[in-house]
């Protein structure tokens, strides 16, 4: 617990641990028994579960430093008000209009996670608005915002319990058809036919071992579950094999089928079917624009889409031929 209060990435991360679960942001903070710094205001009205329009307007964050968020957890504050002068996202602005796919890419440390972020409200915004379905993320209640959005991060998280529990989580009304069918639809239901206890074989931390493209899958289950009309998603393919890789590539093709999305791409594909990419470079958007009129353009989408996105995918196909020998 201690360990906990200290460093803002600490609690950063547990909060983002248990978005990924898609359980409550505010659990986190009950179980250390702290205020959350995200509060939801008097009079915030329901989000429809179909908004699905997403916009940037002008936003501009910097994360505010750990002593400020213990102490203002500490103190009962509603939220920090002081913000150190590392600003990191610098008035990005963008609109995904409803079943809109953006591709976010850029270098390390450009801002991309920092802006799925803030469509969880992780953290409020400085200045600007993060709009979902038009209304500003901060007028609305947070039960109804995180049924809303889901999120899946790269390392997708699974609770030591039943494969059931876990994904019901995310809808507790389910039946067992519907569980099926999400588990269909996410590639991974063999695995789970093949599991001695089924449904019911405990995961997690001690129980079966799940490799990291079966996490992903069951994670992608899980948001097929929850059907959220958005989809914040932190693309991960760096550590899984090549038959995982299209496992969860299929996966994902379902889960976003039909759905607003905001994607951290780290695959070419992705950002082939993006109808934007935003180039992100030191917190700003340097260029935007389709696939293919990036690379007419010849910029540092171009390079990146040279060394990152074609280098990924000539890796992929070395491990296939390593693979099939
Ligand atoms: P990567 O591709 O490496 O994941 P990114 O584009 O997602 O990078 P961010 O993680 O959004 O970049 O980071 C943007 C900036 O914000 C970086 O300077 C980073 O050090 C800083 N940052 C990220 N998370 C926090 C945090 N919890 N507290 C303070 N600063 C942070």
């Amino acid at each position: 617990l201690t360990r906990l209060l200290g460093p803002l990435q600490a609690l950063s991360n547990v909060r983002i641990d248990i978005m990924t679960a898609l359980v409550s942001f505010d659990r986190v903070f009950e179980v250390l028994d702290l205020p959350s710094p995200i509060q939801e205001k008097p009079g915030a009205v329901a989000l429809p579960a179909s908004s699905s329009r997403l916009e940037f307007r002008d936003v501009h964050f910097s994360y505010p430093r750990a002593e400020d968020v213990s102490l203002a957890s500490l103190e009962g504050l509603a939220r920090t008000e002081s913000r150190d002068n590392g600003e990191v996202l610098h008035g990005v602005s963008f609109v995904a209009e409803p079943g809109q796919m953006i591709a976010l890419v850029g270098p390390s440390g450009a801002g991309k996670s920092t802006m799925t972020h803030l469509v969880a409200r992780l953290y409020d915004v400085d200045s600007g608005a993060v709009l979902v379905g038009g209304e500003d993320v901060r007028d609305v209640q947070l039960e109804s915002l995180e049924a809303v959005v889901g999120y899946v991060t790269q390392d997708a998280h699974m609770f030591h319990d039943t494969i059931r529990a876990n994904l019901v989580y995310a809808r507790p009304d389910a039946g067992e058809a519907d569980v099926w069918k999400a588990l269909e639809a996410a590639h991974v239901a063999d695995l789970v036919r093949s599991l001695p206890d089924g449904l019911d074989t405990v995961v997690g931390d001690r129980g079966y071992r799940l490799s990291g493209g079966e996490r992903q899958r069951l994670a992608i289950a899980r948001l097929l579950l929850k059907a959220p009309a958005v989809v914040v998603l932190d693309e991960a393919t760096a550590h899984l094999d090549s038959e995982s890789e299209a496992a969860v590539q299929r996966a994902l093709d379902s889960a976003l089928e039909g759905r607003t999305s905001l994607v951290i791409a780290h695959r070419l594909s992705t950002v082939r079917n993006a109808d934007q990419i935003l180039v992100l470079e030191q917190g700003q958007v340097v260029e935007r624009g389709t696939h293919t009129e990036l690379i007419v353009a010849g910029g540092l989408y171009a390079d990146l889409h040279r060394t990152q996105f074609l280098g990924a995918e000539r890796e992929v196909a070395t491990e296939g031929v390593t693979a099939t020998g």
